[in-house]
């Protein structure tokens, strides 16, 4: 599944043999050069620091990265409990496009601002406003605590602080596949659960712990409603803070 990614800086091509920034905190791709002239990651507030490396080790090293901050936190810093390793997602109620049965709505909440003002934006955004599309098959990879639920995504929680971040990183970004403007929106959670990849061992004592945890027992329900995101309109790509979570994610 791996596609050509665009400097987030100016757009263009990250080729193999571009030698290539990437962030240590988002792992947004620069080429070197790019992040040299911006003198910084070009996500939004981001205080990250270039890890340089040959362009062709870029799709390795950010996919290996993701894994890496999705395998904390494993006790719950909130209440002490194990926190799980697994997916968000939305089961999707009718069948067609989407072989997998699983979904994320991306809802626009509002496009990303255009070069033009006046009359003909503000008509735009109105349209645009009720705007959503499913992200056929996507799961959201994070970890949740098997006793408060709370979400953690690349082992941060997901809280009002994050949200706020997140809210504020989903602008004004361009797709790092089509170099086109993404749109601001949400993903919704609205009847999303979370998947726990391993079994839980919420009732270690039963007889049946194993089948009823395993097969029961190991998905809950979300207790976010949305979070913000960018979506690319032409190819889908969607990110939240910057991280990839649907096409290559
Ligand atoms: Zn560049
Ligand atoms: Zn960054
Ligand atoms: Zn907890
Ligand atoms: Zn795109």
């Amino acid at each position: 599944m791996a596609g050509e990614r665009r400097c987030l800086y100016c757009a263009r091509k990250i080729a193999a043999e571009d030698r290539v920034a990437m962030c240590n905190l988002c792992y947004v791709g620069h080429h070197e050069e790019c992040w040299l002239r911006n003198g910084r990651c070009s996500t939004f507030r981001c205080p990250g620091t270039p890890r340089l490396m040959a362009g062709a080790e870029y799709a390795y090293a950010l996919a290996a990265a993701l894994e890496m901050a999705n395998s904390e936190p494993r006790a719950c810093p909130l209440c002490g409990e194990r926190a799980y390793a697994g997916r968000v997602y939305v089961r999707k109620t009718q069948s067609g496009e989407n072989p997998i049965g699983t979904v994320l709505p991306f809802v626009v909440v509002r496009r990303v601002a255009s070069a033009e003002g006046g009359v003909l934006r503000r008509l735009a955004s109105k349209l645009a406003r009720t705007r959503q599309w499913l992200l056929s098959g996507a799961q959201l990879h994070g970890r949740s605590c098997g006793n408060c639920r709370t979400l953690f995504l690349w082992g941060a929680p997901v809280d009002d602080v994050y949200l706020i971040n997140a809210l504020e990183q989903a602008r004004d970004r361009f797709c790092v596949y089509c170099g086109v403007s993404m749109w601001t929106g949400e993903i919704r959670l609205t009847d999303a659960r979370f998947w726990s990849e391993s079994v839980p061992e919420f009732h270690r004592e039963w007889l049946l712990h194993n089948l009823l945890d395993r097969f029961v027992y190991n998905r809950w329900q979300v207790r976010v409603k949305a979070i913000p995101a960018s979506s690319c309109p032409q190819c889908r790509y969607t990110e939240v803070c910057g991280r990839p979570v649907y096409r290559f994610g």
